[in-house]
């Protein structure tokens, strides 16, 4: 069958319900011609959103360092020698202050992530106030704070957090090559915590980590396939960070990351693709191609927690060049 008939079988046999993809049905719409498969992307991204708006995102790193999992591209592992120094959880006060800022300067979302395999209940009181602090900025927020049980994830809901993000990195077949302290499945059990709560889930991975684009594909097929596909979708490309164990892993080939973005757009039509980490590596043209194949989401600011990132001038001037502007605040 040839992938244009594979890919209408796989749809037409859902009746209306979320297509269930499959490594072969996925594969098929990857390695389509590459103008087809943009084609084809740009298409379903104008059925779902304006083509010319990409979400602004901001991050904050409020505990950075020390943490104890093992993860291979991360600079805040304790397990690996990156000579970042590791910090307390930040007062509230500056977070919110921070918060101010990113707002004044366009960003509608502000994402706060903690160096942690879990949470711990001694900190919920300040996350739960940063949380409150940061809706009351009329921002949406989101979290990444590791694992959560059903309770915290409801609590932190309370609060008024819209968004958890919690990657799932890559395949689970890969996955043991990257993460030895824990399981896919763990990552799994908090998606479903975040999910049962009503946080909306921002789920993704990193590329270039040294897999097979059968890993990647695979990665697509998870969260496509989840009980609701997340609302945000981070593809990162590793930054290859000094002292960790994928420092010189072989950088993934630009075509082949934008049809990692393209394929995104396909399989999960109405979620916000973000094109995240990795953006000081990619020229303006292979940026240009990426929001064409449907990334409409990015992290704007000149820090992503520990690495480096294009700055706001920097984005500006793209986003003038390409006629691409910011998504609205939303009415409150
Ligand atoms: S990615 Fe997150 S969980 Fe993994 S080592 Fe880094 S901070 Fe810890």
């Amino acid at each position: 069958m040839n992938a244009e008939l594979q890919l209408s079988a796989t749809l037409e046999s859902t009746n209306g319900v979320s297509p269930q993809w499959t490594r072969e049905s996925a594969q098929a719409v990857h390695d389509l011609p590459f103008n087809d498969l943009l084609f084809r992307a740009q298409t379903i991204h104008r059925e779902n959103f304006d083509p010319n708006r990409v979400q602004l995102s901001r991050l904050l790193s409020i505990k950075t360092g020390g943490c104890p999992e093992d993860c291979g591209y991360c600079s805040q592992s304790a397990h690996h020698q990156s000579g970042l120094k590791a910090s307390k959880l930040m007062e509230v006060e500056r977070v919110i202050a921070e918060a101010r800022k990113a707002r004044d300067a366009g960003a509608t979302r502000y994402c706060m992530g903690a160096a942690w395999r879990s949470l711990k209940e001694r900190d919920m009181d300040a996350l739960v106030a940063m949380v409150e602090g940061v809706k009351a900025l009329g921002m949406e927020t989101c979290m990444t704070l590791g694992m959560l049980d059903l309770d915290q994830a409801q609590r932190l809901k309370q609060a008024g957090l819209d968004y958890y993000n919690h990657n799932i990195d890559t395949s689970e077949r890969y996955y043991a090559e990257i993460i030895s302290t824990r399981t896919f499945a763990d990552r799994l059990d908090t998606l479903a915590n975040v999910r049962d709560s009503g946080i909306k889930v921002c789920c993704g991975g990193i590329v270039g980590m040294g897999e097979e684009k059968a890993d990647r594909i695979d990665m697509l097929v998870t969260l496509a396939n989840l009980p609701e596909p997340p609302d945000s979708v981070p593809i990162n490309m590793l930054i290859p960070i000094e002292g960790t164990p994928l420092v010189e892993a072989e950088p993934i080939e630009p075509i082949e990351f934008v049809r990692t973005i393209a394929l995104a757009r396909i399989m999960m039509p109405k979620s916000h693709v973000r094109l995240s980490a990795g953006r000081m590596a990619m020229s303006d043209e292979m940026q240009a191609l990426c929001f064409f194949a449907g990334a409409n989401s990015i992290f704007v600011g000149d820090t992503l927690l520990t690495a480096e990132n294009p700055g706001e001038d920097k984005d500006s001037a793209l986003f003038r060049r390409l006629g691409i502007k910011p998504f609205a605040r939303e009415a409150r």
